[in-house]
This record gives C-alpha cells, structure tokens and sequence, in this order.
C-alpha cells in the first residue's frame, strides 16, 4: 500500500509541475458544479485550495509523512496522500475547463446528483453505494454482479475493466442505471469525494474538520469498495486511501485481513453479502415474479421511440389507473384481464389501458387511496424496459421491444403492483386484487367512474388547510444523513424534497407508529403569522437533539426551517430589492445573490437555521403559507424561466388571488438579469410590489 502511495504521489507531483510550467502557479483549478473546490482537499484542510501552486505545495508537505515501515498506521496515512494525490491528478483534467475531458466516464459527479440521489438514500431505495474496483475472473461473472448490485437497489460507481467487460456482455450502464462508470484508475476518486461530499451536503460539517468527517462516513454513509482482480501497486495505495475514508473493502485476491475493514472473499455471491455486512447495510427486497429485471436501479431508465413494442395513454390512447379500498370478499392476489393482452396484440399498437386495484386491510383507510395510488408509478418504473410516466388518467406507458421479448405481458404490471404493495404498506395492506383492462368499452365506461373519484378527492384536499387540521407531521428520515434536522409538514407545507405531502407523513404514521413520521400536535398558537405553535417548538427541540429551539413555520426571517440537503429549491434574501429570489436545483446558472444554486445551498443544508435562506419544495411556493410572514409571493423578484414556466398556470392562479394579476411579468429571470443592480431597476420599472413593501432590514 505504501509503495503504492508513493507512486501515486510522485505521479501528481510531475503532472502538477507540468501544469504550472504551461499554466503558472496562480492558474485555477476546481471541478465543475460543485460547492466544494476540490472535495478532497475542502474535508481535511481548513485552508481554500484553489490554484495550481498551492496544490503543489500540499502534496510537498504531505509526502512527508509517509513512513516505510509496513503498519495499518503508516498505511492510513499514506491513504491519506492517495486521496490528496488522485484528486490533483483527475482535478488537472478539468483544468481546461469540462469540454476538454475524456467523454467516455462519467467523470467527477456534480453536488446537484448527490442531492438527487439524497432522499433515494435515506428512504432505503438505494440501500447503499458500492464502489468497484479492476475486473472479474469473466464477463459473465461481471454482469451477474452488477445484476445482483442492481435488483438490491445499490448504486454502482465502476473503475478499471470491468467497465468494458460490461460493454462486451451489451449490459447497458449509465446515470440513469444507477451504474457509474468512472474510468481505469485514480477517477475512483470521484466514487471517494462523492461520500465525502455527503458529510458536508447533508451532515453539516464543516470545512477542515476531518475527524468528524471520517467519523460520519463510518457511521452513515453505506458505502463499500469491491477490489477486484490481480493488483498493481497503484491499486493497493487507492485501496489505502479507501481505508482512510473509513470504508470498508472486500476484495477476491488473497491477503491478509483487517477485521472489520478489509475482507478476502473468492466467492462473489458471498462477496455481496459480507459487503453489506461490512457497510452495515440492510436490504428489503421482495422478489417480483415477472420476466424482466426488477429493482429500484431501473427506475431512471428511459424507453426511446425505437425501442417501443407499445405504447399506453400519453394522448395516444384512453389509459388511467385507480387504487381504492376493497371489501373482505376480495382475493388476494386475484389478477383478472379484460380483454387481450401484448401477446395478443400487434407491435406499433396503442392499446387502450385501465388499471384498477382494490385493497383490503383492517387498517386501510379511504385517505391512503391517494397516497398509496400514487406510488404505482415508482412501483411500475422498476421493471427494465417499462417506462411509466404520470398518474390517474394522464399516464404514459411505454413497453420495450426488448421487454416483450422476454415474454412480458400487461397482466405483469398487476404482479408488480400486488407485491409492491404488500411490501411497501404492509401494515395496513391484507389483500390486494387487480383488474387489468384493455378492452376498449369497458375502460370507456370504468374511466368515468375513476374519474368521479378524482374529482372527490380533489374538493377534498383542496379544502384541507393549516387551520383544518388540528395535527401536523414529522419527518426524520432525513436524519440518517443531516442529524438533527426535522421537517415540519402541514397541509400547505410539503416536506422540502417535495416528496412527502401531509396526507403521506399521515399515512406514514399509521404505517409505522414508530418510524419518521410522527403527529404533532398545535394546539397553542405563538405566532400565527409566523406560523409559530408551542408544541411545534417542543418537537422540534427534542427532535434536533437540542439544536433547534423555534421554529417558524411561515417565515424565512425569523427562526427558519432548516434544511437537510434534498429541498428542491433555495429561497435566498436579496436585500437591494427587499425581496427574495428562487431557485432550483435543475437551473445552474448564476443567480442575483451572487451564487449558484449548489454554492448557495452549501450554506443552506445540513439542519441548521439561516435567516432569510431556506430549502423548499416547488409545491410550497403555491401555497398560501408560503413565507406569509414576509409578504408572501408578492416578495419574489427573481426565478430562473424555466421554473417560472414549470409553474406558470399555479402561478398565475395564485398571482390572481392576491390580487397582484401581473406578478408573473414583474418577477425577473436569468434572461432579464442575474445581478442584484439591475434587478431593481428592473422591479422599478415595473413596479414590482416588493419595492414598496415594509423594509425587512
Ligand atoms: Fe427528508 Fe424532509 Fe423529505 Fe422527510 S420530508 S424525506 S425529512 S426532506
Ligand atoms: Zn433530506
């Protein structure tokens, strides 16, 4: 490990002489999208690294101490210099700016995918992350691998062969896979500066503080390496700096172990297991009895045009899908069809589609319907080779030439959607039955039926409010990663990754008495414009271990909600205009604070408060609480187009309610400005409402 070390470290030495001899030392080096320089050096060094020289002059002093003499100590250590090492090498690549890199890897993952991926990590969809290193003993042997990683739901980043051992056996991998390639080497750095980037994204620590960062990557980042293959000595240095993240490693040469930390195993089906072990991770997974993979890892996957067998609803044919509760006489499991199935039907068809389940349990109640019906499309996207856009009566379906081939048929999303079911809400869940219709006349006369119960739903949440309820929910789940953060979810609150809504944390409950989502009771009112309750607080405080002693649910001023690291949007003050931009975490641009959206939400996460930032969900900005204290809607002066088009008729509707028709117009965007000068001129222009609000400074 330490001659490999060594190597590694002369190896960055010589690139980044050359570097500065082309470039000189003051020239910039940082990886794209990203908050965090260069990861490596921003978790272990309290000093900014952003240029050439100074990197040198890091990788001078560290080389120091590296010691000969063979101990697991000296090991970590020269770990230490790999990471440093590996990072200035893949940094140097980026120097000439991202277009000038090798296409083929993916390369370093931006701060915005690891927020993405953030709430799939602690809600257990990907259980954990497996990093892999050289090649199997055959291709064959490196698909079933990867197979096997996928249907648990594990992230796979790939370094070295086996990258094109996949390739040769055609398994498709890329981002929307859940499979990374990285590239032959040192880009293992980029699975590595990924985790360490959770401890900051998520765990709110801070710059420099290593300890605490490799404290938190032992206990909550589920990571583990794979070390496959015959090694160089450049392998056993990056298996070193592996060990010094804290992550564990599993590899099938022969050598000696580290109890705890670094395993042999020949046998690659037991090597997977010892992994998860090792990583402390936990799987729950039902087998799903159809022809196509399933697991969570497929969920991203896309069907192009020229891959499609058929195609369902999307505006090409009548489609919608229905859960509600059923009566004790149903059979569990029962899957009816009602007219012909894919084999049945000719390649390039638009088969007409209803979907309708029934679910009986003591504890199910009417209000889960929703909740419950609207994980089909998760449930459903498992399946390689379908692609399931939308909900109700606007769904999407597309199904793969590939996916027929291998025998699948429409009677196979009621399987899926019988054992999602059972597995998901198992608690409240006895039996489930299912009709699958594609006979034209019958789905014309059930969609109307659906379609009543739509609609009654609708009145029903539209009239649901703040006041009408007399208990909000909790959500801890965030905690596994930011640990003392909580959101507060109310009505008109969503969670801020936009993925739990009142009605789910409710639901969540029932599930679960003990889990994420506890009731909290508002019973006596601080503040109420504020959005601020005594019980609300008392939660809170217990629930942050202490960290947190108000919070306003309604304001972005005073005692704020905080923030884990998966909102999807940030809410920044701009003090020139006495107003507050948006953005969110798909717009990259430049914003009038002054950031970008991942710079800006580096001092947003982690569960602490910052007055006048917070993470919300998209929905949040329609509701009627959104930042009531401060005025409300009438305070945006800035977001990005695309948003702004994303929710243009809501916005429009809300903008009418306020009596402020215009808003839309008034409020600039990236193509108006990105600059806090000419945004007020701008909002004087048009006489934007937040110019003559009260003053919030
Ligand atoms: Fe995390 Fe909050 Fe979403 Fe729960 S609601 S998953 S705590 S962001
Ligand atoms: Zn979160």
């Amino acid at each position: 490990m330490i001659t490999g070390a060594t190597n590694i470290l002369k190896n960055a030495g010589s690139l980044v002489n050359k570097a500065i001899e082309e470039y000189g030392e003051e020239k910039g080096v940082e990886y794209p999208n990203t908050a965090y320089d260069l990861p490596v050096f921003y978790a272990f060094l309290e000093d900014k690294v952003k240029t050439i020289g100074k990197i040198r002059k890091i990788l001078e002093e560290i080389k120091e101490s590296i010691k000969e003499e063979p101990t697991y100590e000296n090991a970590l250590k020269a770990g230490r210099c790999v990471l440093f090492a590996a990072e200035a090498i893949e940094a140097l690549k980026y120097i000439e700016g991202e277009e000038h890199r090798d296409a083929e890897y993916t390369g370093f993952i931006p701060d915005d995918l690891i927020r993405r991926l953030g709430l799939s990590l602690v809600d257990g969809t990907i259980p954990g992350i497996a990093v892999i290193l050289g090649k199997t003993r055959t291709g064959k042997e490196a698909k079933k691998l990867i197979r096997s990683l996928q249907e648990r739901g594990i992230l796979c980043c790939l370094c070295g062969d086996i990258i094109d051992q996949l390739h040769e056996e055609g398994v498709n991998i890329g981002l929307d896979l859940r499979v990374i390639p990285l590239g032959k080497s040192t880009e293992t750095i980029h699975a590595l500066n990924f985790a360490l980037r959770t401890a900051l994204i998520f765990g709110g620590l801070k710059r420099g503080m290593e300890k605490e960062i490799r404290e938190y990557m032992k206990e909550r980042v589920p990571v583990f390496v794979i070390s496959l293959g015959e090694k160089e000595d450049m392998r056993y240095g990056i298996e070193a700096g592996v060990l010094f993240c804290n992550i564990p490693i599993v590899t099938d040469q022969e050598e000696e172990e580290i109890e705890g930390r670094y395993i042999s195993e020949k046998d690659y089906k037991k090597m997977i297991h010892k992994a998860l072990e090792l990583a402390g991770i936990k799987i729950k997974v039902a087998k799903i009895d159809i022809p196509v993979p399933f697991g969570s890892a497929f969920e991203g996957e896309r069907v192009r045009k020229n891959d499609v067998f058929v195609e369902i609803g999307g505006g090409r044919s009548i489609a919608f899908e229905l859960l509600k509760m059923g009566t004790e006489e149903i059979e569990d499991g029962k899957i009816d069809l009602i007219g012909k199935d894919l084999n049945e039907i000719p390649e390039g068809s638009t088969p007409d589609l209803g979907v309708i389940v029934e679910v009986y349990g003591e504890k199910m109640e009417k209000d889960f319907e929703p909740v419950m019906e609207r994980r089909f499309h998760d449930f459903v996207n498992c399946a390689s080779g379908i692609m399931h856009v939308a909900q109700r009566d606007l769904i999407w379906i597309r199904i793969s030439k590939e996916a027929r081939e291998a025998g699948f048929l429409l009677r196979d999303i009621g399987t899926i959607l019988h054992g999602k079911l059972h597995q998901e809400f198992s608690e409240i869940v006895d039996k489930v039955q299912i009709k699958i219709i594609t006979d034209k006349e019958r789905v014309e006369k059930e969609i109307i039926e659906a379609r009543k119960i739509y609609r009654e739903r609708e009145e029903k949440t539209k009239n649901l409010t703040d006041e009408s309820v007399d208990t909000f929910y909790s959500c801890t789940l965030c905690q596994s990663f930011a640990p003392d953060h909580v959101c507060i979810i109310t009505p008109e609150r969503t969670g801020l990754c936009g993925g739990v809504n009142w009605m789910d944390a409710k639901t969540g409950y029932r599930i679960n008495k003990n889990g994420p989502n506890q009731p909290v009771r508002k019973d006596t009112v601080i503040d109420i414009e504020k959005g601020e309750w005594k019980e609300v607080n008392e939660f809170v405080r217990e629930a942050s271990h202490g960290k947190i002693e108000r919070v306003c649910l309604y304001s972005a001023m005073e005692n704020p909600h905080t923030s884990c690291g998966c909102f999807e949007c940030i809410v920044a003050f701009i003090p020139e205009a006495n107003g507050f931009m948006i953005v969110n975490r798909e717009f990259g641009g430049k914003t009038p604070c002054g950031m970008s959206f991942s710079t800006l939400a580096g001092s947003v996460g982690g569960g602490v408060q910052v007055p006048g930032f917070i993470g919300v969900a998209k929905r949040y900005i329609l509701s009627k609480k959104f930042i009531l204290k401060e005025g409300g809607l009438k305070r945006i002066v800035w977001m990005p187009k695309s948003l702004k088009e994303e929710l243009k008729p809501e916005l429009k509707k809300r903008a009418e309610e306020i009596s402020e028709p215009d808003l839309l117009e008034k409020i600039a965007d990236e193509t108006i400005c990105t600059d806090p000068e000419e945004l007020v001129v701008f909002l004087s222009e048009k006489n934007h409402p937040s110019l003559s609000m009260e003053m919030m400074l």
